[in-house]
């Protein structure tokens, strides 16, 4: 298998404009869960950047539970996002949920996501694998490690083997939080592939409070990088404000993993 240890010993260092993931390299990815509006984008890609981020996150196709739920902003959303990511120096990271709009968001961002309810849409992680742009592919709400890893295999397989893994958490039967995040999995993960993986704590617990020792407990594991929601105003955010940091929030965090990357 293309993402095994046995195939490749040593750790893939992915290199997205200059900035580095993998073999020892940190990324940050942070913003809000969508972009909602284009002073807002601008607004919280100041904050990441300020407080330490590479790159900025937000979905403009959303994958709602409910079709009445706000679906984001499309296309529009992707040029605000751009916009705020080239002013403040940031790289772009959005979700993909159709290969229909493969050329639309080529465009805009830099890295595809690819989510968690889509990790295993085969006919979109083949169109990705003959993309040369990286892919963020996050773990299935109930998918083994072996099935996220086959998910991986398949962008690889197809051609592009700039795929960045993300532990999400999964559906247990806890109801406390969102979801139960697989912390065994990323050090689970390093041995099997040298592919890296990120922790999103934000999508894994569902909670503002449990992000930052989350987030850490990913990084104490090996995690090369997190992902978390950041929004000016969480309590009035269109999706996910519950689990969304607010800007100190989010800069005590970044100040708390520079300590810790110190002990890496
Ligand atoms: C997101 O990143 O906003 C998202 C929808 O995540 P997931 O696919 O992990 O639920
Ligand atoms: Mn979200």
């Amino acid at each position: 298998k293309f993402v095994s240890r046995e195939f490749q010993p040593q750790d893939s260092v992915i290199d997205i404009k200059g900035r580095k993931i993998g073999g020892g390299n940190f990324l940050m990815m942070a913003g809000p869960c969508a972009i909602e509006n284009r002073e807002s984008i601008f607004k919280i890609a100041k904050a990441v950047k300020d407080s330490g981020a590479q790159v900025l996150r937000g979905g403009a196709f959303k994958p709602r539970t409910s079709p009445y739920d706000f679906q984001g902003l499309g296309e529009d959303g992707l040029k605000y996002m751009r916009e705020a990511a080239d002013k403040y120096d940031l790289l772009v990271v959005t979700e993909v949920m159709d290969s229909n709009d493969i050329p639309l968001i080529e465009k805009y961002a830099d890295i595809f996501q690819v989510g968690a309810r889509n990790m295993q849409n085969f006919s979109l992680l083949k169109a990705l694998g003959k993309s040369n742009k990286p892919v963020l592919l996050k773990r299935g709400l109930s998918a083994t490690i072996r099935e996220f890893l086959m998910a991986a295999e398949y962008i690889v397989a197809y051609g592009n083997e700039n795929v960045i893994l993300c532990e999400r958490g999964i559906r247990t039967f806890e109801t406390m939080t969102r979801n139960t995040v697989d912390i065994n999995a990323i050090p689970l993960i390093k041995e099997k592939s040298h592919l890296p993986i990120i922790i999103d704590a934000s999508h894994g617990t569902g909670r503002r409070t449990l992000v930052q020792p989350v987030t850490m407990a990913g990084i104490i594991a090996g995690a090369d990088g997190a992902m978390v929601e950041v929004h000016e105003n969480p309590e009035c955010a269109c999706s996910d404000g519950m689990q969304s940091l607010h800007f100190d929030e989010f800069d005590r965090l970044m100040k708390n993993i520079d300590k810790l990357l110190v002990f890496r």
